[in-house]
């Protein structure tokens, strides 16, 4: 069942066939000794993806599960949390910490800047920060955090770090034994979805414990959860034949396949290949007049937020391109209306995105404007081929 459609929004990321055959498999018993080899064998992969001699979780549930089993099972209600923003995504949070009754501070970015890692050191000085957030790619923003730069920061002040992978996993570096700079200045949680560069539809929630976060829950005792707590699945995710809450069976043959594509790649190729993506595409718009809004210095491998050249209508932009078979998405907050958001992220191509450049010199030359469709081509290729 080839895809009908490019579907270049910041997730869910396009569909390849080995993936829908995979989903479509036999729904079997959750206890049976072949689906719970497939179910192993997913985690196995996750495990050596993020590099961790901590646990990983892989349940039913979407990113922002995700990240709420990252902060109840670490955080407790009135502890205190720093959360640094690069966008919406960063922001959400605020809000879901508030939830439990845990303390926020946050640092938020001028969207499409970072955050300086100097401003993190000073509210840090001022004490008592149990973790800190930081998103990996914020998906309103395209703009990447460097955790070079963040994790020494945040680990010397002690607190734990915990990256949201949504828009990142499998795209980006993630390695949980990394140190940066120091021994023991690790990455303590890594959270994710299935949608997003990993490239399986939406409906799992991945989760990475390194040692210190598991301290953190052995410390907790008592945490405000049932389905989220992480005590409850440490049996199932340790010995996946036994019971807990129903696990998506076919979600989980497909995460299977996803990761086993993944890894077929090589996650250096991989990195590689979606920082090259990155540059290329955001070199090719710009052939059209089109600016990201993250300069390159801090502009992600997965998505970029773009801004509209003079004479653009965001609806009939969008509109066009959607008539022709690509779908991109429009953006948040305060840019609504003034730029667009592509997905260059999961088992996208460069094929597909020399299509896309083509289509959106089309949607533009459709709209009055000039487009040089055969330099932006070239420059994507040039470019991509680095
Ligand atoms: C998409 C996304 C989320 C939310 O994930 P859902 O699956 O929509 O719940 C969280 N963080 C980031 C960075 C994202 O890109």
């Amino acid at each position: 069942m080839p895809n009908k459609e490019m579907l270049l929004i910041p997730g869910p990321t396009p569909v390849i066939d080995e993936i829908y055959e995979a989903l479509s498999g036999e729904t079997r018993a959750h206890t049976d000794p072949r689906f719970v080899e497939s179910f192993k064998n997913g985690l196995k992969m996750t495990k050596e993806m993020f590099n961790t001699d901590g646990e990983v979780f892989v349940f039913a549930g979407s990113g922002t599960l995700a990240m709420e089993m990252a902060i109840v099972n670490t955080v407790a209600p009135g502890e205190k949390i720093l959360v640094v923003s690069h966008g919406y995504f960063g922001d959400r949070f605020i809000q879901l910490a508030q939830a439990f009754g845990i303390e926020v501070e946050a640092l938020q970015a001028e969207w499409g800047k970072h955050i300086d890692p100097a401003v993190v050191e000073a509210k840090l000085n001022e004490g008592n920060y149990k973790a800190v957030t930081v998103t990996h790619v914020d998906t309103s923003t395209g703009v990447a955090a460097d955790l070079e730069a963040l994790v020494p920061v945040v680990k010397k002040a002690g607190a734990l770090f915990i990256l949201d992978g949504v828009c990142a996993t499998a795209a980006v570096e993630e390695d949980m034994s990394k140190e940066y700079g120091q021994e023991d200045y690790k990455i303590d949680v890594v959270l994710t979805g299935s949608q997003k560069a990993i490239g399986v539809p939406p409906g799992l929630g991945i989760v990475a414990f390194g040692p210190k976060a598991l301290e953190a829950r052995e410390s907790l005792v008592k945490i405000p959860a049932y389905y989220c707590d992480i005590k409850n699945w440490l049996p199932i995710m340790q010995n996946p034949s036994k019971y807990y809450a129903t696990p998506p069976v076919n979600m989980l043959y497909g995460y299977e396949k996803g990761m086993e594509i993944v890894m077929a790649e090589g996650l250096d190729n991989r990195y590689k290949r979606h920082a090259a993506l990155g540059k290329a595409v955001r070199a090719a718009l710009g052939v059209y007049g089109m600016k990201a809004l993250a300069s390159e210095d801090v502009a992600a491998p997965t998505l970029s937020c773009i801004i509209y050249p003079e004479g653009v209508d965001d609806a009939q932009f969008r509109k066009s391109l959607a008539d022709k078979g690509m779908v991109v998405a429009g953006a948040l907050a305060s840019l609504a209306g003034k730029a667009f958001r592509i997905g260059h992220m999961g088992n996208t191509t460069d094929e597909m995105f020399v299509k896309a450049v083509t289509l959106i010199g089309e949607a533009l030359k459709e709209m009055g404007l000039k487009a040089d469709i055969d330099a932006a081509v070239s420059e994507f290729k040039k470019v991509f081929q680095g």
